[in-house]
């Protein structure tokens, strides 16, 4: 298993959602702690991507691709900050 940091979600990020999410800020559930996805912990393995918070460790979100789909989670994240869209 390859660690990482979040900047290795990109590609699954922009696939999920068509934006680049990697600058967002992810509230960790556990601890609390508020950060951009860039900064999260990632295990890379072929089977798929763990995103783990860098202060407490807790798992923020699982990402798993095969046979042209694609499964995420993210039980450890309580928010997702993005800006929002001037009017
Ligand atoms: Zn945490």
């Amino acid at each position: 298993m390859t660690r990482l940091d979040g900047n290795a979600l990109a590609g699954d990020l922009a696939d999920l959602f068509q934006v680049d999410l990697t600058t967002a800020l992810a509230r960790c559930a556990g601890c609390g702690r508020a950060g951009e996805i860039a900064t999260a912990i990632v295990y890379a393995s072929p089977m798929g991507r763990v995103m783990r918070c860098p202060t407490c460790d807790d798992v923020l979100g699982v990402f798993v691709s095969a046979d042209g789909r694609a499964w995420f989670g993210l039980p450890g994240v309580s928010a997702i900050e993005l800006p929002a869209e001037k009017p």
